[in-house]
């Protein structure tokens, strides 16, 4: 997929589909630089432990990524030790479920921090850079959520939607400076975000689904690759849905 040597920077990539990425990329000859919370320092450190036991050039950047301040140090961190930054995934993301009629400004503020202010940040964190090298690969997480209306999802949809638009607005806007951005659009996948609700809950889901599974986050890695890397070079401002079959 061509992105040997590439710098990628993964936002909450200590676990989960942030971690799935990390690895995928790093198997294909990419340096990674893990970004995660303080508060999940652990699993990070871990992540970053099991990456270069495997030979690969990694190193963690702890920073949220809903303050400017600390993402900015991070890209500049990042920059110092591996020379630039080729790839920014912006994976990571919360979830709040409610009903809008029942709505808590609190919850939405949190959610549309982390899922659309955060990739807001740290886009424009490395866009300057990615301008003056002539090239860059942005990947945004979004969902299934932010394509279709999906009962009781109002915080976190509408936030993953928001977030097809900056995919687009930082498309065109970078169009000429080798730079693309596109989007994932998952469905429903196998980590703690999804495994948090009730055996019922998760049955039913599993039951609404073409393919009767969900996704496993290494089918997710493996379309993040695609994306970042120079295979998908035409491509900008799409939106991929990886949700086995949901909705089509
Ligand atoms: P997860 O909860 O396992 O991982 C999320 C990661 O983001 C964690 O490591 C967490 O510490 C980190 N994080 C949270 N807030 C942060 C912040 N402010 N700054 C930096 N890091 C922060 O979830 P996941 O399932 O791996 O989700 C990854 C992405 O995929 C999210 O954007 C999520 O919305 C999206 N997604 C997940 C699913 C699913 O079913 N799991 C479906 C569609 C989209």
């Amino acid at each position: 997929m061509k992105i040997e040597n590439r710098v990628a920077l993964i936002t909450g990539s200590g676990q989960g589909i942030g971690k799935a990425i990390a690895q995928t990329f790093a198997g294909e000859g990419a340096k990674i630089a893990i970004n995660d919370v303080p508060f999940n320092e652990a699993k990070a450190l871990a992540t970053l432990a099991e990456l270069r036991a495997a030979g690969v050039d990694a190193e963690l950047f702890l920073a949220d990524v809903t303050k400017e301040d600390e993402v900015d140090a991070m890209v500049e961190a990042v920059r110092a030790r591996f020379g630039r930054v080729d790839i920014l995934v912006n994976n990571a993301g919360i979830n709040r479920d409610g009903l809008l009629h029942k709505g808590s400004l609190a919850n939405w503020d949190a959610v549309m921090a982390v899922n659309l202010t955060g990739p807001f940040i740290c886009t424009k964190a490395v866009l300057p850079s990615m301008r003056a090298q002539g090239y860059g690969r942005i990947v945004n997480m979004s969902s299934l959520t932010g394509r279709v209306g999906i009962f009781g999802t109002g915080y976190y949809g509408t936030s993953k939607t928001g977030l097809v638009g900056l995919t687009k607005i930082t498309a065109v806007e970078n169009v000429s400076k080798g730079i693309t951005c596109n989007a994932l659009a998952p469905g429903y996948v196998n980590t703690d975000m999804m495994n948090k609700y009730p055996e019922d809950q998760l049955t039913a889901l599993i039951a609404s689904i073409p393919m009767g599974r969900f996704a496993e986050p290494k089918e997710l890695a493996d379309a993040a690759l695609f994306l970042a890397s120079d295979a998908s070079a035409y491509i900008t401002g799409a939106v991929l849905d990886i949700n086995g079959g949901s909705f089509i």
